[in-house]
């Protein structure tokens, strides 16, 4: 069966087709691919088309797919247990090697996804603090959790609207929304609600609509105001801890958050999330404490020994650096080749993460920076890419991943795909 026949099978068994609604392709259109293996750098259709994947499952696959240290550590623990709803020392080992690393995570606990991660540290946060309003950033994303499924509502400024169908008025309600990139909002919501917030909740490197890079003094002056006004400041790493920096961007920074989460990277490319901070806030959390949290697959021995082997071999091959090191030629080759031929359009990067930008900002940083057409030319380039054997994640307000195994030979391919994809999409 071919990708079109097996999406129209998907559609009467699961909505929309899917089981993560971006996969569907509805942004870019068409049917979307079916894949059947991928290895490294590469993804392989069922119909047997081979694409370089700058996807990698939307982030936890910095070394790439079934890089074989992971797969290594992977069948040794398939001979021992698949799970044991018990204490065993492999969630053990990976605890010690991130709280030995990062000063800032005394403690921590892991679950199974970066939504139950945010999910968890709200209710600590608000345990903690007495407090329940939580404050959040337009564009940031913090999974499927209710509170954060909240956009800026029209009227008073800061008070959230929902943005799913079935998060109540109430949920919503508890949860203020602050634009990127503005200390003014920020502070007069503070000022306005201070003794109310109980979290100031932000990704350091807002990489989930597209990739909007922030002015280290407005995160600065946001933990600052947390301290001053008694917020919790939690640093949603999900995608950028263990990515841009061992310590993620806490440690790019220099800012200490009070609460952390983590996911993607951290579990190798199995479901794994975690939470973690201050020893007396994560001591609250059950049974120490009386927050309540748990999960039957919580440290799951499959993801704590992958996600262990991944970031071992993160450190030990400097994997953070060599990554930068060939993202950097990427960017410049691609970026001289658009200013060369006058496309309207730059591939803007942090780390292993970029995204192709047209819009007029020279580092856009907020939503209003994004022009209106941009997911229509995304769209173009896209469908192009993948004709020519590329594939993206199918959204023009997701980032790229680039890993460890994209070698400068297959970077310098996908760039020759990327060139004459644009060329023909802005026929030049
Ligand atoms: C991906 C992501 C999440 C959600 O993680 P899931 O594992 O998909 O639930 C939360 N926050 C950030 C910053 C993310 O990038």
């Amino acid at each position: 069966m071919n990708s079109q026949e097996l999406f129209e099978r998907s559609q009467k068994v699961a909505p929309g087709g899917v089981h993560s609604p971006v996969r569907a392709f509805k942004s870019v259109g068409g049917s979307p691919l079916f894949f059947e293996r991928a290895e490294g750098a590469y993804l392989y259709s069922v119909e047997g088309k081979r694409y370089i994947d700058f996807c990698q499952s939307f982030g936890p696959l910095i070394l790439g797919h079934r890089d074989p240290d992971v797969a290594e550590a992977v069948s040794s623990i398939f001979h021992k247990a698949w799970t044991f709803g018990a204490c065993e020392p492999y969630s053990l080992e990976l605890a010690e090697w991130i709280t030995h690393r990062i000063p800032w995570v005394e403690k921590l606990r892991f679950v199974n996804s970066g939504t139950e991660a945010v999910m968890s540290a709200l209710r600590l946060a608000r345990a903690a603090t007495g407090r329940s309003k939580i404050l959040k950033f337009e564009g940031c994303y913090h999974g499927h959790v209710d509170s954060m499924l909240v956009k800026a509502g029209s009227g008073l400024a800061g008070l959230a609207a929902s943005d799913s169908a079935g998060v109540s008025q109430e949920q919503a309600s508890n949860t203020l929304v602050c634009p990127l990139d503005d200390i003014e909002s920020f502070n007069k919501l503070m000022d306005d609600f201070g003794s109310e917030i109980a979290m100031v909740a932000l990704e350091p490197l807002p990489a989930n609509f597209g990739l909007l890079q922030q002015k280290k003094e407005f995160i600065q002056a946001i933990a600052k105001k947390c301290k001053e006004n008694g917020s919790l400041l939690l640093f949603d790493e999900v995608i950028s801890g263990f990515r841009i920096k061992m310590g993620g961007m806490a440690e790019d920074l220099g800012v200490v958050p009070d609460l952390v989460t983590y996911g993607k990277v951290m579990g190798g490319g199995f479901p794994v999330g975690c939470y973690g901070g201050r020893e007396d806030l994560m001591n609250m959390v059950a049974p120490s404490g009386p927050v309540y949290q748990a999960g039957t697959l919580s440290a799951n021995p499959v993801g704590m020994v992958a996600g262990l082997a991944t970031l071992q071999k993160v450190e030990k091959e400097k994997v953070i650096k060599s990554i930068d090191g060939r993202g950097r030629e990427f960017e410049e080759d691609l970026n001289s080749f658009f200013e060369e031929k006058k496309l309207p359009i730059r591939l803007l990067r942090k780390g292993s993460l970029f995204w192709m930008y047209g819009g007029q900002a020279d580092t856009p940083r907020s939503l209003g920076d994004i022009p209106d057409g941009h997911g229509e030319q995304f769209k173009k380039i896209f469908h192009k890419c993948l004709e020519h054997g590329l594939y993206l994640a199918p959204s023009g307000y997701e980032v790229g991943f680039l890993s460890h195994a994209h070698t400068p030979e297959i970077l310098s391919e996908a760039m020759q795909i990327i060139k004459k994809s644009v060329e023909e999409v802005y026929e030049v």
